[in-house]
C-alpha cells in the first residue's frame, strides 16, 4: 500500500511541475527511486527501462522521463479516465493538407530522393546533391536523423560533427497484428513480466475504431542487440504467443494478417544534461538550419511536437 501510495503521489506531483530545469541534470532511474521506493521501481518501471534501454537504462535524463510521465497524467477527462485524441484517417490526413498548402505556394516535392551531400563555400550553402539533381538553395533544413547528418556536410566543424554522431538512438521493430478478436480493451498496456521481452503492446483499435481490431507490439533494441538479426516470422510467431499469454482466450485463428517495420533511429537516448549536447538548431552557416526528434527535449517524439519544432525552425528563418 505505501509503495502504491508513493507512485501515486509521483505521478501526481510530477503532472504540477512546470520548470523542469532542476530534473534536467538528474538521472532518471535515480529521481524515480528517490520518490517511489525500491519496491515500486522494481514492480513498475524497472523492466520498462530495461526492455526499451538496454545498457543505456541507468544514464536517462529524469526531465526527459518526467515529460512523459506529465503527458500520460494530463491526459485526462478525470482522475480514472484518460483522454487522448487521435486524426480521422491518421498521420496521413496532416500528410495530405500540408502536400496540398506547400503545393499552393508552389512547393515541389521530391519523394523516395536521398539527399547525398550539402557542399558550404566560404561559410554559406553552396550545393546540394540528391539521387536527381544537384542545385544551389537559399536555404536547407535538415531533418534527418542527426547521426547521419555528418557524413552529408562534410564541411561541417569538427565539434559540431562530433556532437552530432554522439547522439545515440534506439532502434525499433515494430510488429502489427490484425486480429479477429480484441486482445484488451485497453489502448496502451505496459507489461512487468520476466516471461515476456516486450515493455508493452498498444492497441490501436481501442483508441480508434477501425472496423477491426489492429495490435501493435513495438520491440525496441539497439541494432547491435542479437535478436535483431531475428526474421520477421521469428518476431511475428514471439508476438503472437505474448498475445496469447495475455489473452489466453485468444487462439492462432484470431491472427488474421501481419506486418513488421523496422527503423534505426526510432527514439533518441537523451541522458541527462542532453540539450547542452546539442549544437544549436541554426547552425554558423547561413541558411543552414539542422534538427531531428532530438530537439522535442525534453518531450519526447510525437506528431504534435514535429509540427512545433517544425514552426520554431521556420521562424528562425531570415530570408
Ligand atoms: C513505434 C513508434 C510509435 C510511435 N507512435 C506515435 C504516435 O502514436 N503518435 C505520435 O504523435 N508519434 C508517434 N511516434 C513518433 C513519431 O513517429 C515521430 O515523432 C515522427 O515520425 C518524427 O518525424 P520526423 O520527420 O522528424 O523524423 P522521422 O520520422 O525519423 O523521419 C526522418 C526521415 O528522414 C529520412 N532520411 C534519412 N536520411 C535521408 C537522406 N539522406 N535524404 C533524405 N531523407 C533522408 C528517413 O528516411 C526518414 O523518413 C512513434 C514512433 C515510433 C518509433
Amino acid at each position: 500500500m505505501i509503495s502504491k501510495l508513493r507512485y501515486g503521489l509521483h505521478a501526481f506531483v510530477s503532472t504540477k511541475i512546470k520548470n523542469w530545469q532542476h530534473l534536467d541534470e538528474q538521472e532518471a532511474s535515480v529521481w524515480i527511486r528517490r520518490w517511489i521506493g525500491k519496491r515500486a521501481y522494481e514492480v513498475f518501471w524497472q523492466r520498462l527501462f530495461a526492455l526499451k534501454f538496454f545498457e543505456y537504462k541507468d544514464n536517462l535524463s529524469a526531465a526527459w522521463i518526467w515529460s512523459r510521465i506529465k503527458r500520460v497524467g494530463v491526459s485526462r477527462k478525470s482522475l480514472m479516465q484518460e483522454q487522448m485524441g487521435y486524426l480521422e484517417g491518421g498521420s496521413q490526413t496532416l500528410l495530405d493538407e500540408f502536400g496540398k498548402a506547400i503545393s499552393a505556394l508552389g512547393g515541389k516535392f521530391n519523394l523516395k530522393t536521398a539527399v547525398r551531400q550539402l557542399s558550404i563555400k566560404n561559410n554559406a550553402l553552396d550545393v546540394l546533391r540528391t539521387d536527381v539533381d544537384s542545385r544551389h538553395y537559399d536555404a536547407v533544413f535538415s531533418t534527418i536523423p542527426l547521426p547521419l547528418v555528418a557524413d552529408i556536410i562534410p564541411a561541417l566543424p569538427d565539434e559540431y560533427k562530433q556532437k552530432y554522431r554522439s547522439v545515440q538512438n534506439m532502434g525499433v521493430v515494430c510488429v502489427i497484428l490484425q486480429m479477429k478478436k480484441p486482445v484488451s480493451d485497453n489502448f496502451w498496456l505496459n507489461i512487468s513480466d520476466e516471461a515476456i521481452d516486450i515493455p508493452g503492446i498498444i492497441e490501436f483499435s481501442n483508441l480508434r475504431p477501425l472496423g477491426t481490431h489492429v495490435v501493435y507490439v513495438p520491440y525496441y533494441m539497439p541494432q547491435t542487440h542479437a535478436k535483431h538479426d531475428m526474421s520477421n516470422d521469428e518476431f511475428i510467431a514471439e508476438a503472437q504467443s505474448y498475445i496469447k499469454k495475455l489473452n489466453p482466450d485468444l487462439a492462432d485463428d484470431d491472427f488474421s494478417h501481419a506486418h513488421v517495420s523496422r527503423y534505426a533511429f526510432a527514439q533518441p537516448i537523451c541522458p541527462p544534461g542532453f540539450l547542452k549536447k546539442l549544437p544549436p538548431i541554426e547552425t554558423d552557416i547561413k541558411g543552414l538550419y539542422i534538427a531531428d526528434t532530438s530537439y522535442y527535449y525534453p518531450e519526447d517524439r510525437s506528431i504534435s511536437e514535429s509540427v512545433r519544432l517544425g514552426q520554431k525552425m521556420a521562424a528562425m528563418y531570415r530570408g
